[in-house]
């Protein structure tokens, strides 16, 4: 199994900036054993797979649940793929928060890409209040229940992102992140029986070039979901490097 690296941009990024980051990545050689994937906002997905050596992945932040129509403003799974996109995230807690997304939305976006293609990265995390009054793991627990309705095992992802650690520079301890991976991987053996060995559970959540070496050798931890770290070039590509050094 590689270690999947994914770069979530966000609203991020501009022609300029996207052209830049893919000319300093024009001599960055595919690191053994890690799957790269890069999310940019929709405007900018057919700029990276332009710009971008082909060894990188191309992924979207998010999809609509429904297939096509009088969605204004909605992209379907169907136009991702059709733009050579290999992977979609959703269900970030930022789409959960700003636009009030529930499980079972995200359980049908999934659905949808996966009717598309693609693959998909279903985010699940417990805010700070919940961790501190011991609720996490059974937060986490029913996020995956309501958000893997009806979602294959086939090219699926779960990334671990604790909301605390989201953009605060506060990352989970390796301890705290194994805990939860191990409860997440309990859930998809419930959910999925032996189909679940081939998902891969990741980490996201202020994940930085210093601390990526130690968190991928981690036995329970397959990959990391990287914001902020993401949108440097040289930090991010030494955050992919990291990914070699995973115990897969
Ligand atoms: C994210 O938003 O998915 C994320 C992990 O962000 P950051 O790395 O900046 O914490």
């Amino acid at each position: 199994m590689s270690t999947l690296v994914i770069a979530n941009w966000k609203m991020n990024g501009a022609v300029a900036s996207v052209e830049a980051f893919a000319q300093a990545w024009a001599g960055v050689a595919n690191p053994e054993k890690v799957s790269v994937v890069i999310c940019p906002s929709f405007a900018h997905l057919s700029l990276v797979r332009e710009a971008m050596p082909r060894w990188v992945q191309l992924g979207a932040q998010d999809c609509s649940e429904r297939t096509s129509g009088a969605f204004t403003g909605d992209v379907s799974a169907t136009m991702l793929s059709d733009l050579g996109c290999q992977w979609v995230i959703v269900g970030h807690s930022e789409r959960r928060a700003c636009h009030s997304e529930t499980d079972s939305q995200v359980a049908q976006k999934a659905q949808r890409a996966q009717q598309a293609g693609l693959q998909v990265a279903v985010c699940v995390g417990e805010q700070l209040w919940q961790r501190e009054t011991s609720e996490h793991h059974q937060v986490v627990a029913a996020q995956l229940a309501g958000s893997l309705e009806g979602v294959s095992p086939e090219g699926l992802a779960i990334a671990y992102e604790p909301i605390w650690a989201i953009g605060t520079g506060h990352a989970a301890s390796t301890q705290q992140a194994e805990d939860m991976h191990g409860q997440i991987r309990h859930c998809l053996a419930g959910h999925y029986g032996e189909a679940a060995e081939s998902i891969k559970v990741i980490y996201g959540g202020s994940v930085k070039p210093a601390t990526a070496r130690a968190l991928f050798a981690s036995e329970t931890i397959d990959g990391a979901l990287v914001g902020g770290a993401s949108l440097e070039a040289d930090s991010f590509a030494e955050i992919a490097r990291a990914g070699t050094f995973g115990r897969k």
